[in-house]
């Protein structure tokens, strides 16, 4: 993004009424956890991959399920922190009329900076928790994970017996209708919508943008490759998030700065 685009977008940002914005694995690929669809991604090198993502397979095959454990103990997303990007979010909330942050991730990172969870709606889920797919029971993933490592391949609920799994939205899953319609809600009301390292891929996430642009919304599409909604955008950025973001919070600490009553 040019000089002149950033200010416009800060400018654009600072009178906004209802700002929303919309994440994907593109704002944590710089806490170093790779996506699915970038040059680096998961299914970008093993296509296979993502067949293997849908809860039939999960369901239907135990291998699947024995080789989703051992990834989840083996994922960086354990050790990962947030970045520049995520903490610049948490900045932002104070400085324009923000009503939500939607993300994709299901990495809880948005948490972790201190976005206000009840602006935060995750809506693929998180890896935090375990859920039996079965009962519905919840339970600190850390929990599972250690009765995987002290060598259950498939760890069984130990309410119910059934199939437990991270209690994200796997292909093939509904997502949670209430988070959908929030997530919805405020793409309608929005006067500048920001979409963030995301390719806008999966729906019904990816509706969101065209729903807020429909309505009269500006758009900002932040991210390294091009979207299916660049051609609806009235921002374009394909700089890495962890300077871009930081970089719009300074303009827009400026722009509160200049506003400022003389005394
Ligand atoms: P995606 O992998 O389809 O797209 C990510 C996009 O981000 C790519 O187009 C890439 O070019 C861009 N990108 C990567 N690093 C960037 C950076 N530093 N700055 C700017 N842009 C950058 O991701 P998606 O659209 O979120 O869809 C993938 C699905 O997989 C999501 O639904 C999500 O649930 C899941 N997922 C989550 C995580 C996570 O929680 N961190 C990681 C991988 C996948
Ligand atoms: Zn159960």
């Amino acid at each position: 993004m040019l000089d002149d685009e950033g200010e416009d977008l800060a400018a654009a940002l600072g009178s906004a009424r209802h700002v929303v914005i919309l994440t994907g694995a593109g704002i944590s690929t710089e806490s170093g956890i790779p996506d699915f669809r970038g040059p680096n991604g998961v299914w970008t090198k093993d296509p296979g991959a993502e067949k293997t993502a849908s809860l039939e397979h999960y369901l239907g095959d135990r291998d699947v399920r024995v080789r989703a454990w051992q990834t989840r103990l083996s994922s960086p997303m354990w050790q990962a922190e947030p970045n520049a990007g995520h903490r610049a979010l948490v900045d932002l909330e104070a400085l324009v009329a923000f009503d939500l942050l939607v993300t994709q991730n299901i990495d809880g990172l948005h948490l972790q900076a201190g976005t206000s969870p009840d602006k935060l709606v995750e809506i693929h889920g998180t890896v935090h928790e375990a859920e039996c797919l079965d009962c519905g029971f919840r339970g600190p993933m850390h929990e599972t994970l250690a009765r995987v490592e002290a060598g259950e391949a498939d760890p069984a609920c130990l309410g119910c017996g059934g199939i437990l799994k991270s209690a994200t939205i796997s292909f093939g899953q509904n997502l949670v209708e209430a988070d959908l319609l929030r997530a919805q809600r405020a793409a309608l009301a929005s006067d500048v919508f920001l979409a963030l390292g995301s390719s806008l891929g999966v729906y019904p996430a990816a509706a969101l943008p065209e729903i807020a642009v429909r309505n009269g919304a500006r758009l900002a599409v932040l991210n390294a490759q091009p979207t299916p909604f660049d051609g609806i955008a009235h921002w374009i950025s394909r700089r890495p998030l962890g300077h871009v973001l930081p970089e719009l919070v300074d303009r827009m600490g400026a722009r509160v700065g200049n506003n400022r009553p003389l005394h």
